[in-house]
C-alpha cells in the first residue's frame, strides 16, 4: 500500500484541492483511494461534503464533537476503521478532520512514539486501499511530522507565484530528520499549482521548479482556474462540480501520470 503525504508549511498552495481532486481522479480509474483529513482547519472534509451535514455553529470546545474524526483517532486511540467514512464518489473514502485537532499537538507531546500515532493507527487497519494520500495543516508541527513519519512518499504542491521556493529548504531539511524514524520516506513529486499562462513569473516559476527538482516535477501543471476554487463550497469535486474545466482535465492528466510513475 502506498501512502503519501501533500505537505508544504505554506498556505494557500493547492494542497487540500490536489488531495481532493487528484485521489477523486485516481478513484475514478478505479483505484481504492483513501484521504485523511489532518488539517484542524478540515477543510478536505468539508469540500467532500462531508461536514456540512453538522450544524458547526452549535459547536464549541467543552462539548463533544458531533462525530468521529482523526483526532480520536490520534488522542484517544480509535481505530481507524471506527471513523473513515465513504464519500459521494466511488472508491474514495475519507478520515474526516474537526476543529478539536487543534488542540491535538499540545495533547500528543506526552504520548508515547507521539511521533508514529498516525502510522501506528494505519498498520492496525486492514482494510486495503491502493493509495492513501494524508492532506497536511500549514506547518512543521507535530500532526505534519506524523503524516511525514506514516508516509513513504513525500507530493510537494508549489504555487506559481512569488516566493514559490521560499521554505522548501526547511520541508525538505525535516524531511531528512524524519528519515531517522522512518527511513522509507523519499520525495515523490512536486506538482506545481495555479499556474497563469499570461505571466512571466508563473513561466520562471515552473523553469526554476523544474532545474532545482528535475524528474521529480510532474509534467501535469495544474492551472488556475475559478471552478477548482468553486466546487469545494458545494461539497463537490471537481468532477462533479465541471468535469470538462481546466482543473479537471489537469487533476485527469496528473492522476494519469501519477498512475504511471508509482505503477499500482
Ligand atoms: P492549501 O491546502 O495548501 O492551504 P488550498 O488547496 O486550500 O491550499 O487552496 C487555497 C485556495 O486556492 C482555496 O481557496 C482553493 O479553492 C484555491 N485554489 C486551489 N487551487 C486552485 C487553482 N488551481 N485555481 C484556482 N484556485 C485554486
Ligand atoms: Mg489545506
Amino acid at each position: 500500500m502506498e501512502i503519501f503525504v501533500i505537505a508544504n508549511q505554506k498556505g494557500g498552495v493547492g494542497k487540500t484541492t490536489t488531495v481532493m481532486n487528484l485521489g477523486a481522479s485516481l478513484a475514478l480509474k478505479r483505484k481504492k483511494v483513501l484521504l485523511i483529513d489532518l488539517d484542524p482547519q478540515s477543510n478536505l472534509s468539508s469540500g467532500l461534503g462531508f461536514t456540512q451535514q453538522f450544524d458547526k455553529q452549535s459547536w464549541n470546545s467543552q462539548d463533544e464533537a458531533p462525530y468521529k474524526s482523526i483526532y480520536n483517532v490520534l488522542v484517544d486511540g480509535e481505530k481507524i476503521s471506527s471513523v473513515f467514512v465513504s464519500t459521494s464518489t466511488p472508491n474514495l473514502f475519507l478520515v474526516p478532520s474537526h476543529l478539536s485537532l487543534a488542540g491535538a499537538e499540545i495533547e500528543m507531546v506526552n504520548m508515547l512514539s507521539r511521533e508514529s500515532l498516525l502510522k501506528k493507527a494505519i498498520a492496525e487497519f486492514k482494510e486495503d486501499f491502493d493509495y492513501v494520500i494524508i492532506d497536511c495543516p500549514p506547518s512543521l508541527g507535530l500532526l505534519t511530522i506524523n503524516a511525514l513519519c506514516a508516509a513513504n512518499k513525500l507530493l510537494i504542491p508549489i504555487q506559481c507565484e512569488y516566493f514559490a521556493l521560499e521554505g522548501l529548504g526547511q520541508l525538505i531539511e525535516t524531511t531528512k530528520l524524519v528519515k531517522g524514524i522512518n527511513p522509507n520516506l523519499v520525495i515523490g513529486g512536486v506538482i506545481l499549482t495555479m499556474y497563469d499562462s499570461r505571466t512571466k513569473l508563473s513561466e520562471s516559476v515552473v523553469n526554476d521548479v523544474k532545474d532545482f527538482f528535475q524528474d521529480l516535477a510532474f509534467n501535469s501543471i495544474v492551472p488556475r482556474n475559478v471552478r477548482l476554487s468553486e466546487a469545494p463550497s458545494y461539497g463537490k469535486t471537481i468532477f462533479q462540480y465541471d468535469e470538462k474545466s481546466t482543473g479537471a482535465l489537469a487533476y485527469k492528466q496528473l492522476a494519469k501520470e501519477f498512475i504511471q510513475r508509482f505503477k499500482v
